[in-house]
């Protein structure tokens, strides 16, 4: 039985609320809404004092658990000194603090950090960086950029151009600026039909052929590193990210890392770029810079992008970009709060993320409908068909993905799927047992 109370808080959401990537007419009939109200470790309570797990970090952002003393007391001590000043004309303690060890943790080069507040907009910073330092060091003719199938980098229109997933970008055709396209680089749906055992990594020869075919109008090429979360979870083959940059490198395209989903541990590392050895000249951070807590993004440039904006008052050349909440005093701190907890645990992570994998090996792998599980590090999507040995997929009109997801809901786990991917992106500090 609903209480009265939570009954009524659903009531008024179905009034007013306009939930994001949500068919309101399916939301407003759906009959077990659950209403969160607190948080506990791992796991999210609701109006009626039931405990769910937090199986996809609530949106992939959350790091250490909810209510985590340390952070709440940094958040706390901000408060005590000031919630928000702009950053328009006056500097402020925490963004100092937070870009000195942003740029300490970054891969090599990158030594600037520009603020926003959500994955987008870090990402739609890159791209006006991108075009406007290409325009001001003698390449106008720079003003494209090149992004991968299936790619998601959020959803102002900049990033729904670069999108590349039809169902939901295609309709914005009209508002999207054209793109040059590169076949996601997938093995299970592998773009040259070839066999990951024995291809040679073909797919990266036929980036780096499109990345030059085009170079002459290329500003940057926008990737996320090793994987393509909201794509369904695409691992990319170890070598393809190194070829790939190396031939941004040598072709003057900048090479823009969108580490919005796989940034601050999630891959195992705190940046995907390093497990390559890769140092991006844009790199885009969002979701896990504070935890999990409150909305902070950021775009970091290497010295010689930031260099080709400096210049007298009337030159022109400044970046004349920014949002009211650029760089928020209570964020940076969380941030920072954060950073103290994550660093310690970065040693330890591979191991723990192998016990996951181990686990997903054990129990979910043998499943019948399993087709395929894609894992690095904490980000896993559990691909799943018809008919898995003739790769048989389901009827898109049957929802699977979403009966998984209600039927794990019931069961006290909280987790979304992508289509018929099941992703599974525990906290990183997710107990063993509740692992
Ligand atoms: N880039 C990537 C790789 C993402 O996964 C996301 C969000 N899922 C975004 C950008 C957009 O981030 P936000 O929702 O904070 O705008």
């Amino acid at each position: 039985m609903t209480s009265d109370r939570t009954r009524e808080i659903i009531a008024a959401d179905r009034a007013r609320l306009w939930h994001p990537f949500t068919q309101m007419s399916t939301w407003m009939g759906e009959e077990d809404v659950v209403v969160i109200e607190s948080g506990d470790g791992c796991w999210l309570v609701d109006t009626e004092g039931r405990r769910y797990l937090d199986g996809v970090s609530s949106l992939w952002c959350n790091l250490h658990g909810h209510r985590v003393p340390a952070i709440d007391a940094a958040i706390r001590d901000q408060l005590d000194r000031i919630a928000h000043s702009t950053m328009l004309g006056l500097a402020s303690i925490p963004s100092v603090t937070l870009a000195e060890r942003l740029v300490a943790l970054a891969p090599p080069g990158l030594s600037r950090v520009f603020y926003s507040d959500a994955g987008a907009t870090a990402v739609e910073a890159a791209l006006k960086i991108a075009f406007q330092y290409q325009l001001q060091s003698g390449s106008p003719g720079r003003v494209r950029f090149a992004a991968l199938g299936s790619a998601y980098h959020g959803d102002t229109v900049g990033s729904v151009s670069l999108g590349g997933i039809e169902s939901m970008h295609g309709m914005f055709g009209p508002l999207r600026f054209d793109v040059v396209r590169i076949p996601a680089p997938h093995c299970l749906r592998c773009p040259l039909g070839r066999d990951s055992r024995s291809c040679g990594m073909e797919c990266a020869g036929l980036a780096v052929g499109i990345l030059e075919e085009n170079a002459a109008t290329l500003a940057g090429l926008v990737v996320e590193p090793l994987v393509q979360g909201a794509a369904g979870m695409l691992v990319q083959p170890v070598g393809w990210l190194p070829a790939v940059a190396g031939a941004c490198r040598r072709l003057g395209i900048l090479l823009v890392a969108d580490e919005v989903a796989t940034g601050f541990g999630r891959t195992g590392t705190l940046f995907a770029c390093e497990r390559e050895g890769v140092s991006p000249d844009l790199l885009c951070i969002a979701k896990g810079l504070t935890g999990g807590y409150l909305p902070l993004a950021a775009t970091l440039a290497t010295e010689r992008v930031f260099e080709a904006f400096l210049g007298g008052p009337l030159s022109g050349r400044a970046f004349l970009h920014g949002h009211t909440y650029t760089g928020n005093a209570l964020c940076c701190a969380a941030a920072l709060a954060s950073l103290d907890l994550l660093l310690p645990m970065l040693p330890g992570l591979d191991d723990r993320a192998r016990r996951f994998g181990d686990l997903l090996e054990r129990k979910i792998a043998p499943l019948p409908h399993v087709v395929e599980i894609r894992r690095r590090g904490f980000m896993a999507g559990i691909e799943l068909m018809r008919d898995p040995s003739a790769r048989e997929p389901y009827d898109p009109g049957l929802f699977v993905g979403r009966k998984v997801i209600m039927d794990a809901r019931r069961r006290g786990v909280i987790i979304r799927p992508l289509g018929d991917v099941v992703v599974l992106m525990p906290p990183l500090a997710i107990p063993d047992a509740e692992m």
